[in-house]
């Protein structure tokens, strides 16, 4: 069923001035993962968010919610970002969650948005605050309801800058609490409680992106919940969920009646101390998820319900639970979300082949010689020809000293034949040089395909309300 959960005694309670309430709707959402520049493929990037988008949209105008809690690591790369790369995706980001006017957003920060505690960095941390309007620990009353909000990295321990500021706002939020709860309860309060904010006391709701401490997610049997690969791996405090100290602080400072949390990517359902339950949200980006989440919740200052909406493929199912431990506990049923017609334009596709490579392989010159050779026996044979008339000279030279000149020319002429030859030969070389290319290798190695502007349009969403048991 595509509808909020009801509360058993909705009508007893959430009375404003007499007139009866209609309790808080909340959506939580956690982990979107906005995909920036360095991780993953640019189609990946354009399909799991438009089914981010569409999802939440249309969720948005099926269930309206009064506010919407997101739980941190709403970009991939907030942490890695260059200012004008976390403009540019905290832009996408608003578009993409876009809240119609009336709905409040409330967010807190996680480690992918502004990195692990070790690599936070102040300039890092404020401008996730300030483009999101969060501080590391917010107190929010909602119609009679009160959240605290916290940045799970500034709950390191180790005095920083980040943490102190925490710890600080944390103690101060203690005693307001205290305060509020003392003057709800008739008591006499200190006068410390005077410099505080009046409002009236409701144990309040913890929001914030690492779960509690807890061993592994082996104990969570919720339908969204690790796989059996991942569910016995166990956690690492600080990293995969608060330390046990920052946790027992918290139960402490807080006595929360409800902890919401994300960071692992999976739904989870557990008790603390067996009494304080929290649930942990999936991640909402179908990256992450087979079957993302998001969780909705109906409050009043004392009860409230839970309902996981899970969605799997065309289908968003429901699972409902109800943490005032008295009626249905889980139940599935579903709602059929049908998408009926999606027309995906590519606009403009650019083909730049952004470096050719030409090698020639193998050269193969060859000088062929025949004719010059033949040239070259015939200057031997005109140079053979000189040397018996040069015999013959000589046998003459001694009868005919007279003619002695005249061979003495006729010599001369021979060699300047011979050098006549010579000559002919240099340009017969010169005359038949044969270059043969024997192969040529055309490379291309690098081609790029730039899809410049993508146009996905759903032109017509169909939703079909459909109960199972
Ligand atoms: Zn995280």
């Amino acid at each position: 069923m595509c509808k909020w959960p009801t509360l058993p005694h909705q009508q007893a309670e959430g009375t404003i001035g007499g007139m009866k309430s209609p309790p808080l709707k909340a959506m939580i959402i956690a982990d979107t993962h906005i995909l920036g520049w360095r991780e993953g493929h640019w189609l990946d990037r354009i399909r799991r968010e438009w089914m981010m988008e569409k999802s939440f949209q249309a969720s948005m105008t099926i269930h309206n919610p009064q506010v919407v809690f997101m739980l941190g690591d709403l970009l991939d790369e907030g942490k890695w970002c260059s200012s004008k790369e976390f403009n540019f995706h905290v832009k996408r980001f608003k578009k993409m969650f876009k809240v119609p006017s009336g709905t409040d957003v409330y967010t807190v920060a996680g480690n992918h948005d502004i990195g692990f505690h070790y690599m936070i960095s102040d300039y890092n941390r404020r401008r996730f605050d300030k483009a999101f309007s969060t501080s590391p620990v917010q107190m929010v009353h909602k119609d009679g309801v009160t959240f605290v909000l916290l940045n799970s990295m500034a709950m390191e321990g180790d005095g920083c800058n980040l943490c102190s500021q925490a710890i600080n706002d944390l103690e101060d939020i203690s005693w307001e609490l205290k305060c509020a709860k003392g003057i709800s309860e008739g008591k006499e309060m200190p006068a410390v409680c005077n410099g505080f904010n009046k409002f009236k006391y409701s144990q309040p709701i913890l929001l914030q992106h690492f779960p509690m401490y807890r061993t592994s997610d082996a104990n969570c049997t919720v339908p969204d919940a690790a796989p059996l690969d991942e569910k016995y791996i166990p956690f690492r405090e600080k990293w995969d969920c608060l330390s046990q100290e920052a946790s027992k602080q918290l139960f402490e400072w807080i006595n929360p009646r409800l902890i919401i949390s994300g960071h692992t990517h999976h739904g989870c359902y557990v008790l603390h101390n067996e009494f304080t339950p929290e649930w942990t949200v999936s991640s909402f980006s179908w990256r992450n998820k087979k079957n993302p989440s998001f969780l909705l919740a109906v409050i009043t200052e004392k009860t409230l319900k839970l309902v996981s909406a899970i969605y799997q493929m065309n289908t968003q199912y429901f699972l409902y639970t109800s943490l005032d431990r008295n009626t249905e506990g889980f139940l599935s049923s579903s709602c059929k979300l049908r998408v009926k017609k999606v027309e995906l334009r590519v606009i403009k596709v650019e083909l730049r082949v952004k470096k050719v490579e030409l090698r020639v392989k193998k050269v193969e010159l060859r000088v062929t010689k025949s004719s010059c050779e033949l040239r070259k026996s015939s200057c031997e044979l005109r140079k053979s020809s000189c040397e018996l008339q040069k015999s013959s000279c000589e046998l003459q030279k001694s009868s005919c000293e007279l003619r002695k000149s005249s061979c003495e020319l006729r010599k001369s002429s021979c060699e300047l034949r011979k050098s006549s030859c010579e000559l002919r030969k240099s340009s017969c070389e010169l005359q038949k040089v044969e270059l043969r290319v024997r192969k040529v290798e055309l490379r291309v190695t690098k081609v790029e395909l730039r899809v410049k502007k993508v146009e996905l349009r759903v032109t017509k969403i169909l939703f079909t309300p459909n109960f199972q048991v």
